[in-house]
């Protein structure tokens, strides 16, 4: 797999240097999720302050894809609302969907621009996708646990 030079660095650089990899045990919901085709695995929390995502905080073994997009993603989306996650959410899951025909809004994406390249592994894809799925899984159900 070839990816552009600076974004192999973004990449390793969360592989080596992950962000928020630290389980919390006060998290609204948890979740488990692998990807059996790669052998990739996360866990991942998810604290809700309203609407407002307080904390994604995750553990995880796997490629340097997985754990890179899981380490970009907490970063991006820590902060944002609900809505707001699931819109950039689904920036990422069209990018990856792209084949490599699109370069992704760094405006939006942020580090996950760096991922691009992936969309034209579809093997790989699986890979990047894991840990937002374990996010979106996460949210809902702490997002349903506080409306209760
Ligand atoms: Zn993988």
């Amino acid at each position: 797999m070839q990816l552009d030079n600076l974004y192999q660095e973004v990449i390793l650089d969360h592989y080596k240097n992950p962000q928020n990899k630290v389980l919390a045990s006060d998290n609204d919901a948890q979740v488990h999720h692998v990807n059996p085709s790669c052998g990739d695995e996360v866990t991942l929390g998810v604290k809700l302050d309203g609407d407002k995502i307080a904390s994604i905080n995750w553990d995880g073994v796997g490629c340097s894809i997985s754990q890179a997009s899981t380490s970009i993603m907490s970063d991006l989306l820590i902060g944002k609302s609900l809505d707001e996650a699931t819109a950039i959410s689904e920036d990422f899951l069209h990018l990856m969907q792209s084949k490599g025909s699109e370069e992704g809004n760094p405006d939006v994406l942020e580090d996950a621009v760096a991922l691009a390249g992936v969309s034209k592994y579809p093997a790989r894809i699986k890979c990047a996708l894991l840990g937002w799925m374990a996010f979106k899984d996460a949210s809902v159900q702490a997002h349903s646990k506080e409306e209760k």
